[in-house]
């Protein structure tokens, strides 16, 4: 960077993440604010805690429709409409399996083949019913379960950015642990992209395999070195198939997505995990919004057509393709 641009970073741990604020104006005050609507957001949101509006949506399932605010109705209807496309990895309504699995929580163990099997049946997206008009949801079964985990990080960063916009911030990077969302570039004219790094599965947090370089987009990773655990030489990695209620099982390490909206890079991420390499770039080929990397377990690294950002090779163990 030029003499004349400096980065203040600024941290906290929130979501059970480490967040990271990059700005480029020594503002105390404003990070503060950012990580309060962080905070706000995931109070919202969450299922890791006894209330929020989405839980008080699980405890009344099979009792009675609940009143959410309206961000939270249109999150709920946006996450139930990629739920129920065809064959859609993203499953709203996975609640149950996470909570049985506990993965990367304490007390996560392979649960009976049984169990599993008993609670699928409740983790069918088509049954979620909304009413636009009472603003309502309502689970009709008992023991069913939303969970917006895999949604809830890209929402909440396009919310920062929304913030820093109106504070009339232009040059910023919010990275909520895996979900970055930038504003703009860099003020270096030299260096205007944001270096994002990719990295190396199962490495340490600093190994990378490569850089993804943006301006003004979201880059998010889903990875399934991300949360794990190991039980007789097995790994069990925390995106379930819903299908069959176990962790999915394809030649995929890690999906990172380059788009406008961080709630489209998570979306995405999960969708193209589920697609795998072939359908996924053939999907991409008709989706220009959105663009993909994909990590392989035989160490590809492979990238959709580059519009949005440019990928830099750091790992020789890796072959871009
Ligand atoms: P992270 O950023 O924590 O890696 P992801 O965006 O990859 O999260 O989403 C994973 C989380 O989403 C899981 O921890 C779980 O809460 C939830 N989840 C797991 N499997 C699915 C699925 N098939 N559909 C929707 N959500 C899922
Ligand atoms: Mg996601
Ligand atoms: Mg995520």
């Amino acid at each position: 960077m030029s003499s004349d641009t400096h980065v203040y970073s600024y941290s906290a741990v929130l979501m059970g993440s480490p967040i990271l604020l990059k700005l480029f104006d020594h503002n105390e005050a404003l990070a503060g604010a950012v990580f309060r609507v962080i905070k706000q957001q995931e109070i919202l949101l969450t299922v890791n805690r006894p209330q929020s509006e989405v839980m008080s949506v699980n405890h009344a399932a099979g009792v009675e429709p609940v009143v959410v605010s309206q961000p939270v109705f249109d999150l709920i209807a946006r996450a139930r409409a990629v739920s129920v496309l065809p064959e859609s990895l993203f499953n709203v309504t996975i609640g149950p399996l996470v909570k049985r699995w506990k993965i990367g929580f304490h007390g996560d163990s392979v649960p009976p083949a049984e169990e599993l099997q008993a609670l699928l049946p409740l983790t069918n997206p088509q049954q979620v019913i909304l009413d636009p008009a009472a603003r309502s949801v309502f689970l009709p079964q008992r023991g069913m379960e939303i969970d917006l985990g895999a949604i809830a990080k890209g929402y909440i960063a396009d919310r920062v950015r929304d913030f820093l916009r109106q504070q009339g911030v232009e040059h910023a990077l919010i990275n909520l642990g895996g979900n970055v969302q930038t504003l703009g570039g860099t003020p270096d004219s030299e260096a205007p992209g944001w270096g994002i790094g990719l990295k190396k599965p199962f490495g340490a947090p600093e190994e990378l395999i490569g850089v993804i370089t943006v301006s003004g987009k979201s880059v998010v990773t889903s990875g399934v070195y991300e949360r794990y655990f190991e039980l007789a030489g097995k790994r069990y990695h925390h995106i379930l198939d819903p299908a069959s209620g176990y962790p999915l099982d394809n030649e995929l390490l890690s999906v990172t997505v380059i788009s406008e909206d961080s709630i489209d890079g998570d979306i995405y991420t999960t969708l193209l995990y589920g697609m795998g390499v072939k359908k996924g770039l053939d999907y991409l080929a008709n989706t220009p919004e959105i663009e993909a990397v994909f990590v392989t377990r035989d160490r590809q690294v492979i990238c959709s057509s580059q519009r949005q950002f440019s990928f830099t090779l750091l790992d020789a163990d890796f072959h871009a393709v």
